[in-house]
């Protein structure tokens, strides 16, 4: 029986997880989450298909992520009945300017990505936690950290620069771009789905609760819309995207507002919930009445066709767009939006393919070409640790 890869990708309130074998396929034998981990933790396991295998509550009194990382390591473990774990791998939101691939974690990596979170407040400790756990616990388990910021390091100097005094610069004020682990898959995934796409300039929409475009030119990023941290760029589920800096220096100067609440405002109540005052989740917006929640979705689908206008100018022309994450994937009318606001680009879609999409959604035989792509940054994780662990 060949050994197994663990992925973790751990947020402020949850850890998800995947398994696979680590053979050469590497095909999927568990997924799950544990969920609510401060208020009500709650672990569901699922096998490859999604039936579910267990769940099970726990009382949140002492309950933390340390305490979910053992819990989902212990599960696992059991759910594989003697196949063994031979290796972890992590989502971590932000390498800096140094961790620009995946590495082997050992106590000094481990340090310097603790050093890195300020640059992400709201994700980098989450995204660290599970990884200490296993460092102190398990001190002999590989494990290998990967970057949703290494996809942008390749971006041409002038694509990461901000137009401030160059020593923040050199410090690592720079534009380093996020989702990176999607838009590695999308660029593999469209290799095999595409191969005439290879060397062409495409667009990536990764329109979930988190929103960023990447343009990648032949596979490689070249532009991003989000930048030093991931609140630049597009409107969020709650999260405001790119806004005029003045505004916050008013809403300090005028309001008295601390860094706190500013990056509360900006990070936690902006984006789809701030504007319809009703949610952040775009199925719920879409299925209600108030004009709050359409101006919301105008909004949205406004500044990802600026946005894409952007991107275009970065590649110098546009080949294709790829949609991809939970809106991208699985909301028909706000793709049909978007094409129509892109429709100056030569952007378009054959209707009956957006309604139910298995890859190209453009008519056939146009240009630039459109695509549904279905992201899956657990399995890029689990082939890098693989190819890591392979690697000694
Ligand atoms: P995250 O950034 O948390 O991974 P997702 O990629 O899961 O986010 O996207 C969540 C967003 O996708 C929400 O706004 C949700 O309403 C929207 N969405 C629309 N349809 C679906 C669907 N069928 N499944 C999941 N999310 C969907």
């Amino acid at each position: 029986m060949s050994a197994a890869i663990a992925v973790l990708n751990a947020g402020s309130s949850s850890i998800k997880f995947a398994v696979r074998e680590s053979g050469a396929d590497m095909p999927l034998l568990l997924r799950g989450q544990l969920e609510a981990i401060d208020v009500a933790p709650k672990l569901t396991v699922k096998d490859a298909d999604g039936a579910v295998l267990l769940k099970q509550d726990f009382a949140a009194s002492g309950f933390d992520h340390a305490e979910a990382t053992r819990t989902i390591f212990a599960t696992v473990q059991q759910q594989l009945a003697g196949r063994k774990v031979a290796a972890v791998g992590h989502r971590v939101v932000h390498g800096g300017m140094h961790y620009v691939e995946p590495v082997k974690v050992d106590a000094k990596v481990l340090s310097d990505l603790d050093a890195l979170v300020s640059l992400a407040p709201l994700h980098q400790p989450h995204n660290i936690a599970p990884i200490r756990t296993l460092l102190e616990h398990l001190p002999t388990m590989p494990q290998v950290a990967c970057f949703d910021t290494a996809f942008h390091a390749v971006q041409p100097p002038t694509a990461r620069r901000y137009a401030i005094p160059r020593a923040l610069t050199d410090e690592g004020v720079l534009r380093y771009g996020f989702h990176g682990l999607s838009y590695e898959y999308i660029a593999r995934r469209l290799a095999t789905v595409a191969p005439h796409l290879a060397d062409a300039r495409v667009i990536v929409a990764h329109l979930g609760n988190g929103a960023s475009l990447c343009a990648m030119h032949a596979g490689k990023s070249v532009a991003s819309t989000m930048g030093f941290t991931a609140v630049e760029g597009l409107m969020m589920g709650t999260r405001s995207g790119s806004i005029d800096p003045g505004v916050l220096i008013w809403l300090m100067d005028q309001k008295a507002m601390d860094v706190r609440a500013v990056e509360a405002l900006l990070y936690k109540q902006s984006g789809l919930l701030g504007v319809s005052g009703i949610s952040s989740d775009m199925r719920a917006l879409r299925a209600s009445a108030a004009p709050e929640a359409a101006e919301a979705i105008a909004l949205f689908v406004y500044r990802v066709v600026r946005e894409i206008g952007s991107m275009a100018a970065a590649l110098g022309g546009i080949d294709a767009l790829v949609f991809t994450a939970g809106i991208g994937e699985n909301e028909a009318d706000i793709r049909a939006e978007i094409l129509v606001g892109c429709g100056w680009l030569g952007l378009s879609t054959d209707p009956i393919l957006n309604a139910h999409p298995t890859g190209r959604i453009s008519p056939q035989g146009a240009t630039p070409e459109v695509w549904v792509v279905a992201t899956d940054e657990e399995r890029i994780i689990a082939e890098h640790t693989l190819g890591l662990l392979a690697g000694g």
